[in-house]
């Protein structure tokens, strides 16, 4: 490696594509990005599978184009830093390098029938909650790792040792995309990954930062299969030479709404971010104490460096790009981006409101059933009031979000970070910053998921000593609240009268 220079190669493996960026980290800017789409697959209704390989191949497809566009050469690099989709997994044999299975993508209900079967068993669930932070969800790794063990062993090895036992012996691994990805490129030298990915596989203990034998042995998942978790910057290994044409040290790895977190440089307890992309994801950085939610919150390990862990409570609302994708598919608007200067062409939504619960409400609702609605409708509507009502009910569910943060953690955030394709949005923006009467910044690069892990990458390389040390992005676009106090009230107050409506509806 060389040892002084200040270029950092990210892998940013997302649910849609793999894409690589070579940052320069005294500046932060951004050399040159490679980005590829990967199939989604769809076997049954509720089922999301990738393919492992196209995964790992376009990865490095991407890493190579990257290097080769910012015109370094490998040697040139300092280290690489890893971001990625949480809680998909891939199985794989450590003797043939071959996946046994599709990538089961963290969208993939496969594993609800398991948790049905968990969800009897009060005690383990508790325990569970208190051990991981989590619910009990078909989401996290843990019960598709389940799922696929009950459903490759009768087949995975004729005549051979059973699934288990070969898990054992560490001669079949699983692990998340981030493992996948280390374990290729360092040929099956190194199977590890970070806290911040292991805390979202539900069998990762975040008080004593250890997998946890209570967890694995209900599931029958054997130690032998997961890989070792470090901290988030630390010595992943080397990428071998045939990656990228000599080898560099992978020194960060963090999971990609984490290392949202980190790119913003919410480094400070009560410091805020989310991501409005396909859903929303907010991540709100609680400090060194884990902080368990009584509203429907998760509790998720931010990051683990040297001087200890440090952790967030995360919020998610299911339909946010979706609400917007669906205006342009139902020929509302012809793009997304015409969504904000329809909504500000009315001064509101004249009465209509939208509760876009395509696929139920997430936190802190956790409501699979209800379904959208749209309602107080008059021969007056236009569609610009649909289209306004549909940004605006974003902002709602984000500042219900953000009530439950604030009960959780005891605190009353005073700005929130903003990324993601959605928070281009200006009107959105602007109309968040009123509904939640706190200030909304967005930085001018969006390629905040990428500085995280360029940053991660940075603190285990030893280029940058702590993590506020990192340069910050240049100047964000700022959004004040303006909204008279009693306007705010009565908004909200209709919205949540309109979400009662909305579950109310058989
Ligand atoms: P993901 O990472 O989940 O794929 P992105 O962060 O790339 O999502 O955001 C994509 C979403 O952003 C799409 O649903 C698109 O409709 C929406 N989008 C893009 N630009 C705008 C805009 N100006 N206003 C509202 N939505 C937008």
């Amino acid at each position: 490696m060389s040892s002084n220079s200040p270029y950092i190669l990210v892998l940013d493996q997302g649910t849609t594509s793999s894409r690589a960026l070579v940052f320069h980290m005294e500046t932060g800017q951004i050399l040159a990005l490679a980005q590829k789409e990967i199939a989604q697959y769809y076997p049954q209704p509720g089922w999301v599978e990738q393919d492992a390989d196209e995964i790992w191949l376009t990865q490095r497809q991407v890493a190579r184009e990257a290097l080769a566009a910012s015109r370094l050469q490998a040697r040139d690099l300092r280290c690489l830093g890893i971001t990625n989709q949480r809680e998909t997994v891939v199985m794989w044999d450590a003797l043939t390098g071959r996946p046994l299975y599709p990538a089961v993508v963290w969208q993939c209900r496969r594993s609800a029938g398991l948790c049905e079967e968990l969800n009897r068993d009060e005690v383990w669930v508790k325990e569970m909650r208190a051990r991981t932070g989590l619910t009990l969800d078909p989401y996290f790794s843990g019960t598709k790792i389940a799922w696929l063990m009950r459903h490759l062993d009768p087949s995975v090895s004729p005549g051979q040792q059973p699934l288990r036992a070969r898990m054992e012996k560490g001669e079949i691994l699983v692990g998340t995309i981030d493992s996948w990805l280390i374990w290729n490129m360092t040929e099956g030298s190194r199977h590890v990954t970070d806290a911040t990915n292991a805390s979202r596989t539900m069998l990762f203990n975040i008080q004593t930062l250890a997998w946890d034998d209570y967890l694995l042995d209900r599931l029958g998942i054997p130690r032998g299969t997961l890989p070792e978790v470090l901290r988030s910057a630390d010595d992943f290994g080397e990428s071998n030479a045939d990656f990228l044409g000599c080898s560099v040290p992978i020194t960060g790895v963090m999971g990609d709404q984490q290392a949202a977190l980190l790119g913003h440089g919410c480094t400070d307890p009560g410091m805020i971010k989310n991501t409005y992309g396909t859903g929303c994801f907010l991540l709100a950085n609680t400090g060194r104490q884990a902080c368990f939610s009584r509203y429907g919150l998760l509790t998720t390990v931010a990051w683990r460096l040297e001087e200890g862990p440090c952790y967030a409570l995360e919020g998610s609302v299911f339909t946010v790009g979706s609400v917007v994708q669906w205006l342009v598919q139902t020929g509302l608007i012809a793009v997304a981006a015409e969504s904000g200067p329809l909504a500000m062409s009315v001064a509101d939504t004249n009465g209509v409101m939208f509760v876009p619960a395509f696929s139920g409400l997430g936190s802190p609702y956790w409501d699979a059933q209800t379904r959208g609605m749209l309602m107080g409708l008059t021969s007056g509507s236009g569609r610009a009031h649909i289209v306004r009502a549909a940004l605006e009910a974003i902002a709602y569910q984000n500042a219900v979000l953000l009530e439950a943060v604030a009960a959780d953690a005891g605190f009353q955030p005073r700005v929130m970070l903003v990324d993601g394709g959605v928070a281009q949005n200006d009107f959105l923006m602007g109309f968040q910053a009123d509904i939640l009467n706190i200030r909304v910044e967005r930085p001018p690069s969006p390629e905040v998921t990428a500085w995280g892990a360029a940053c991660a990458a940075a603190l285990g390389s030893g280029f940058l000593g702590g993590v506020a040390e990192g340069p910050s992005l240049q100047t964000p676009r700022v959004f004040e609240p303006a909204m008279e106090e009693g306007q705010r009230k009565h908004l909200l107050e209709k919205w949540r009268n309109a979400v009662a409506c909305a579950r109310s509806w058989k």
